[in-house]
């Protein structure tokens, strides 16, 4: 194995340190102490394991937390009325509404629901408008972790060649906007792939930086991939009861310059996100009092 280790569970780690200290800081010179707010409709096993630890990592960052459990057959009327709830509740400063919600639910007009400036997860249409517009409020999650993943582990992004395997308005999406800005870690050459791409393999071997954001376990093989990319992978997929990513990571690693683990890589770095974003939510709730 040639590739360098991306570690994000290490860089997550040393962030929420950080964070921290800021967030002790804050409440200390404010008298306000962040609040999160997630609400999970039903009993989706990982969604349960994914509010949980986004709980725990608030509490060890100090930020408050409160989870909302609602029942399978909440109807979306209810949901609604929720929302507004926590929208009008001052001492709450970011809301996460779990995904994926049952299906009787419209999951869209749900995120369009929450306010713009509790919008942690950064998907009201508002929010990403301004993050197109390069003049974002919040930065989403999975896409903010995989870019300071790329910042730390010293890749080059000026001018490189940057391929995201996947469009989801979740991670690809964003995170090839963001990488295509003007800025720091950023003002990369964007290719967005999906199922429509021609060529997939041709397209994939022209990245100097390579995401994977496609929900296919070790889709990405070693003949994908160019010799000295830096490989991200952002997959979770379970498979025979083990974490597996998008990309086949023993064969992968071999050629690539450095590459992201699964588990361990972009996970670890989309909660330390959220509490970022979530301490944002909360100075902004004070610039507009
Ligand atoms: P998603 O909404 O299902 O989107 C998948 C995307 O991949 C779609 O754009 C789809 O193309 C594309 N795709 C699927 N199969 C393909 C193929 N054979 N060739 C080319 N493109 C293909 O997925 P997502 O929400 O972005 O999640 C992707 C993965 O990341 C999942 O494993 C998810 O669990 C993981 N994830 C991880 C984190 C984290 O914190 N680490 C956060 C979010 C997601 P079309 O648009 O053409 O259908």
């Amino acid at each position: 194995m040639s590739a360098r280790i991306i570690d994000g569970k290490l860089i997550a780690a040393s962030i929420r340190e950080r964070l921290r200290d800021t967030v002790a800081a804050f409440t200390q010179t404010t008298g306000v102490t962040p609040k999160l707010a997630a609400v999970l409709v039903g009993e989706d096993p990982a969604s349960q394991v994914y509010v949980r630890n986004k709980e725990q990592a608030c509490t060890k960052a100090g930020i408050l937390s409160e989870v909302h459990r609602l029942d399978e057959a909440t109807t979306q009327a209810d949901l609604l009325r929720f929302v507004a709830r926590l929208n009008n509740d001052p001492s709450v400063h970011g809301i996460l509404v779990q995904l994926p919600l049952p299906k009787h639910i419209h999951q869209i007009t749900v995120l369009d629901a929450i306010h713009p400036l509790k919008d942690v997860d950064c998907f009201h249409p508002e929010n990403v408008g301004l993050l197109f517009q390069n003049r974002p409020r919040f930065l989403p999650c999975t896409p903010q972790g995989i870019q300071v993943l790329i910042r730390e582990s010293g890749t080059a992004v000026n001018g490189a060649h940057v391929v995201v395997l996947g469009r989801s308005e979740i991670v690809g999406k964003p995170v090839g906007i963001m990488l295509l800005q003007k800025g720091e870690t950023a003002n990369a050459t964007v290719t967005i792939c999906h199922r429509g791409t021609r060529n997939l393999p041709e397209v994939t071997r022209s990245a100097d930086i390579l995401i994977a954001a496609i929900g296919r376990p070790e889709f990405v093989t070693q003949d994908m991939v160019r010799k000295d990319a830096v490989v991200i992978d952002v997959g979770i997929n379970r498979q025979n009861n083990k974490l597996v990513g998008d990309v086949a990571f023993e064969s992968v690693s071999q050629i690539a310059s450095a590459i992201t683990p699964v588990p361990g890589g972009v996970g670890p770095m989309t909660i330390a996100m959220l509490l970022e974003n979530t301490l944002s939510a909360a100075r902004l709730a004070l610039k507009n009092t």
